[in-house]
């Protein structure tokens, strides 16, 4: 938030503006067109909180871009802000800079809209309670905490959801939002191998091409701009793999980050590596962070849906990759997930996929 909307905030903090009546949407409400509710809400008010997920990944990053700039499309006052920094990886992305890196918000906000998010504290942003809420996600184990409620299963990304917003308004897909939308799909569906990839995907991967997205220059920034640290914390982490029939895991303790000089941003799609071996069904990468919890990330290539195994611990992602943060220390964190995989690998049989 700039100065002169910390100034206009003051005095009149998180209170609706006049004139505008979410009264409409009590908490929970799920329109039977979510999108049209959406738009009707945005062109009520005037400005608007965006925030996604702690930690954000590309689609938390492009997602964010593509809504703030459809705001302004229509004239209107968006806030973009997230709890943690921007990975390098997703600063090419136009606008990146302007995502403000803030633990807390307050002001004067028509509603706060969040992406990819089960809840307001996945957002890690604080202040969010008194404003009107939108929830846009595609989790498999999201939930209609906000009054206005959007949760599209089969979407691969929340990009393609405000791509429907986008022609809904009216709007026009520039080439800007192209970048950013085309980058939710690439990076949601880890190249277009895992999520809910179809047929559609590829039709809007084009469109979004037509439209000014680059695919290999974005490619190039996200997948061929890796941090050498990354693939130094990469070496410590395959020399920990153990395999026990369709389960993999691997891990990295606090010091291995500190010896690599590795940020948490290094730790994405290391998992996958264990995922991709032949015969796996599921993987678990599990993280130390400095204060001794345990970040676990799981991955599964369909036998199992990890986004159930992650509710159960308090989690939760989609049925191929979903996260959770346990306690310490790892060795019992290991225990623990491996029970639960052993566990959901009987249940699902030896037929499946
Ligand atoms: P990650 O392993 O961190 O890349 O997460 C995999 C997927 O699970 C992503 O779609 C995340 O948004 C989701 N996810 C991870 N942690 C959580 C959590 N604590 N609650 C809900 N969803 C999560
Ligand atoms: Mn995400
Ligand atoms: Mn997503």
């Amino acid at each position: 938030m700039d100065d002169a909307a910390h100034k206009q905030a003051s005095g009149t903090e998180q209170e609706a503006r006049e004139g505008f009546s979410p009264a409409a949407y009590p908490v929970g409400s799920t329109p039977q067109d979510p999108a049209a509710a959406i738009l009707d809400v945005l062109r009520q008010g005037e400005r608007f909180l965006v925030c996604s997920h702690t930690r954000p990944d590309g689609d938390a990053v492009g997602s964010m871009l593509a809504m703030g700039m459809l705001l302004e499309q229509m004239g209107k006052r968006a806030y973009l802000v997230a709890s943690d920094r921007v990975p390098a990886i997703y600063r090419f992305l136009p606008g990146a800079d302007k995502i403000r890196h803030l633990l807390r918000v307050h002001g004067l906000f028509d509603a706060a809209i969040l992406l990819e998010c089960d809840s307001l504290e996945r957002s890690r942003v604080r202040g969010l309670e008194p404003y009107f809420h939108i929830n846009i996600d595609h989790h498999s184990t999201g939930r209609n905490f906000a009054h206005l409620n959007w949760i599209d299963r089969d979407a691969t990304s929340v990009g393609e959801m405000v791509h429907r917003l986008v022609k809904a308004a009216g709007a026009t897909v520039t080439p800007e939002m192209a970048r950013c939308l085309y980058t939710t799909i690439l990076t949601d569906t880890g190249g277009f191998i895992f999520g809910a990839v179809r047929e559609s995907t590829f039709a809007l991967s084009a469109e979004l091409a037509h439209a000014g997205a680059d695919p290999i220059a974005i490619a190039r920034e996200i997948y061929f701009s890796t941090a050498e640290s990354r693939l130094r914390l990469l070496g410590a982490a395959l020399s920990t793999l153990h395999r026990e029939g369709p389960l993999a895991w691997l891990w990295v303790t606090h010091e291995d980050m500190v010896r690599a000089a590795a940020s948490e941003e290094d730790c994405e799609g290391i998992v996958n590596y264990a995922v991709g071996i032949a015969g796996v069904d599921a993987a678990a990468f599990l993280r130390e962070l400095p204060e001794g919890r345990i970040r676990l990330s799981l991955r599964s290539k369909g036998r199992l849906d990890v986004a159930a195994i992650a509710v159960g611990l308090g989690g939760g992602g989609h049925e191929n990759a979903a996260g959770v943060t346990l306690d310490g220390p790892m060795d019992r964190a290991i225990e623990q997930i491996l029970g639960v995989l052993r566990i959901a690998d009987e249940k699902a049989g030896h037929s499946g996929a």
